[in-house]
């Protein structure tokens, strides 16, 4: 595919909260990744692309919601592929910046009640789907299938991290996640900070999607729920921009830095400790409450 990926660049992070404990804090820009498809997307994306392609499909076919950066990033990768996309999506019909995207990238939407929604993983959904368009690839909601696992095992190799003791990673479906706990050394733990209420179903669900168990799930953190936009969350983001230059997503990675913030406090890593925080990208959503 025609997308070039830049490399993945790191940037460390003074705070004087991480002086007391001798902390080392450093971000992993994968948000850096592409001016459009903004991180973990593209590699949960990358190999459903491919395999769609072998398989000589003539359409994707994936699910979101209205602010989905899944779909914002399918839309984009699939007219890079030149294979057309169809982008399903929850609830009443809308016009915002993700969806107008989308379309202007040849993403042909459909919106479907949100009880139907629900229905999407179901055999008769697929049945349906696929009755309808016998020629297309159906990836899952946020890419969430083993090749979208297989993908996000490259976003912490992707450059030298083996001095990391900790890397930090936020979680919607956990195949991110997944997929970096799979690429972990033995000596470090991964941290995900779950991104909606009651996200300890997280747990079981990624003890089947990986090998090891130096990992955990912190799931205090979701600053009111899923997508909900926070005053305490975007007052974070401005007020970390202003002071690092970088900005975070309010769905995702503006809870996990905030949660992270939370944990330095508690005290809870080692004196000493390099901590590497992924930034999984998603900025494009902030157009919701800017
Ligand atoms: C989609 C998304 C996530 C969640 O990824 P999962 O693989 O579904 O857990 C995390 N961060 C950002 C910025 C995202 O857009």
């Amino acid at each position: 595919m025609d997308i070039n990926p830049q490399p993945t660049y790191i940037t460390s992070i003074q705070e004087s909260i991480l002086e007391p404990y001798n902390l080392q804090l450093d971000i992993l820009r994968i948000d850096l990744l592409h001016p459009t498809i903004s991180g973990n997307k593209w590699y949960k994306l990358k190999y459903n692309i491919a395999h769609a392609k072998d398989l000589k499909k003539n359409l994707l076919i994936s699910f979101g919601g209205a602010y989905s950066n899944h779909l914002h990033a399918l839309a984009f990768a699939g007219e890079q592929a030149n294979i057309p996309t169809l982008g399903i999506v929850r609830g009443e019909q809308v016009d915002n910046d993700t969806l107008n995207d989308c379309k202007k990238w040849g993403m042909q939407l459909k919106f479907i009640s949100r009880l139907n929604y629900k229905k999407k993983d179901t055999k008769e959904f697929t049945d349906k789907l696929l009755n309808e368009y016998p020629n297309a690839f159906i990836i899952p909601e946020g890419g969430s299938n083993e090749l979208g696992i297989k993908g996000c095992t490259e976003i912490v190799s992707a450059c030298d991290t083996s001095m990391y003791d900790f890397i930090v990673c936020a979680i919607g479906t956990g195949t991110t996640f997944a997929g970096v706990v799979n690429s972990l050394r033995i000596h470090q733990h991964a941290i995900g900070f779950t991104a909606m209420k009651n996200g300890e179903y997280l747990i079981p669900h990624i003890k089947s999607l990986v090998a090891t168990q130096n990992w955990s799930i912190e799931t205090q953190y979701a600053f009111g729920g899923f997508g909900k936009i926070q005053k305490e969350v975007t007052s974070w983001i401005q007020a970390f921009e202003q002071k690092h230059g970088l900005e975070f997503d309010f769905v995702y990675t503006a809870k996990m830095t905030k949660g992270l913030m939370h944990k330095i406090h508690e005290n809870y890593f080692p004196k000493g400790s390099k901590i590497l925080a992924i930034h999984t990208g998603g900025t494009q959503g902030n157009r919701s409450w800017k």
